[in-house]
């Protein structure tokens, strides 16, 4: 018997196992997939990192590290560059960077696949100190089958979580995307500069040239007739990522193809890409879309909802939201309102970029943001 069986090692479920491998027997489950990601770890998630008291190992970063991200508004056709503070990683390595933490003491199957629960009576909320009732959870591990006996199921399966799907309805409330994202050989495309001439230059906030440099610059591009949401560039390494997140509809293909002809005309002309990935992405359109549980079953990371509406930043999510939980299951109180209340913040801050969204989706607003030049910087 486990008190804790969680399903998911990416960053939610790694952390966890980390923090609570200490205290708990703790099983954890992962399939195996590399995760289809951006890579860009916010400010937000860097200040996760430095509270759980985590420095980044130099093998995780990618070149080059961007200081600042190129917004491009298809509909206003205005280019503005808005200092940050990002980390560019490679996000499979940062998983596997996370998972060597754990403490050996956790029960890691990372090659097996949650395929159900049933519980030994009722669906309550138990606290810390109450060992009655548990979960059998059936997972496959290789080709073959095992369950095992948790007290404790925590979902931090990511946003096609299999734990929501089987025990909450709220996932109805999420909005789905399907993002896309191709690879492309920085050798194999041309970047055809679209850098008007310095004369053109003589006050950036009212020219609306495109200086956009898609080997160096971190891109997020903005056309309300592809999506709803926004698509990326991105530069690793040697390659660069050409993605966005599209309404999960069968013409989703399509619409990526036509955001590849839209920034081909702004420079960037891709050839053959060298692979392909996609990936379910949630984007919480109120809080009441944030489900963190219900009595022995718990949700963290984007399992729960938590990411940003308005970037699609998950990371720092799935670090605070483990940490949250953590620190619920070593209180002597009752876990889920412990979880509730140290979740707290995190659903502001959700709250927070919702009310904001209009500013960044809304066509006509947007245009004026940009038009004001609030926060921007200068190119020279
Ligand atoms: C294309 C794309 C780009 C993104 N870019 C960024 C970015 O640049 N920065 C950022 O902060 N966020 C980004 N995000 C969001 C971010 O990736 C997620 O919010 C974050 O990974 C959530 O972490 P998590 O641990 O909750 O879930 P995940 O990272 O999704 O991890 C879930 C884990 O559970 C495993 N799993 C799933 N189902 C099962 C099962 N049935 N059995 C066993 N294991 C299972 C998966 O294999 C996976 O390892 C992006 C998302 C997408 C789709």
């Amino acid at each position: 018997m486990y008190d804790i069986g969680i399903i998911g090692a990416g960053p939610a479920g790694a952390t966890l196992a980390r923090l609570a491998g200490k205290n708990h027997r703790v099983l954890l489950l992962n399939s195996c997939r590399p995760k289809c990601c951006g890579g860009i770890l916010a400010h937000e998630a860097q200040k996760k990192l430095a509270n759980l008291d985590l420095s980044l190992p130099r093998s995780v970063l990618v070149d080059p590290q961007p200081f600042a991200v190129t917004i491009f508004d298809r509909q206003s056709d205005l280019t503005r560059y808005y200092p940050r503070q990002y980390v560019n990683i490679d996000r499979l390595k940062f998983d596997q960077w996370l998972i060597s933490l754990i403490p050996d003491s956790v029960d890691m199957r990372l090659n097996s696949i949650y395929r159900g629960a049933e519980f030994s009576g009722d669906i309550v909320d138990l606290d810390s100190a109450d060992d009655s009732g548990f979960v059998t959870i059936h997972f496959t591990e290789g080709d073959q089958k095992r369950s095992a006996k948790v007290r404790r199921l925590v979902g931090a399966d990511g946003a096609a979580s299999l734990v929501r799907h089987h025990f909450f309805q709220h996932h109805k409330l999420l909005k789905k995307y399907i993002a896309i994202q191709d690879w492309f050989d920085k050798d194999n495309i041309n970047f055809d500069s679209k850098e008007d001439s310095k004369d053109d230059l003589k006050d950036d906030l009212k020219d609306d040239s495109h200086n956009i440099n898609f080997c160096n610059d971190y891109v997020g591009i903005f056309d309300n007739n592809i999506t709803d949401f926004y698509c990326w560039t991105i530069p690793k390494n040697d390659c660069v990522i050409v993605g966005g997140a599209f309404p999960l509809l069968p013409d989703a293909r399509v619409r990526f193809d036509k955001f590849k002809l839209g920034i081909n005309e702004l420079g960037l002309k891709t050839n053959q890409a060298k692979k392909r990935e996609s990936a379910l992405i949630v984007r919480p359109m109120s809080t009441s879309a944030i489900c963190l549980g219900r009595g022995q079953i718990l949700l963290i990371g984007e399992a729960a909802g938590l990411i940003s509406p308005t970037s699609a930043e998950g990371i720092s999510y799935a670090l605070a939201s483990a940490q949250a939980l953590n620190q619920a299951l070593n209180s002597k109180k009752n876990i889920l309102n412990e979880y509730k209340k140290n979740a707290k913040k995190l659903i502001w801050n959700i709250k927070l970029k919702y009310i904001k969204s209009p500013a960044m989706f809304n066509p006509f607003l947007r245009k004026l943001v940009m038009k004001s030049g609030l926060t921007t910087i200068k190119k020279s």
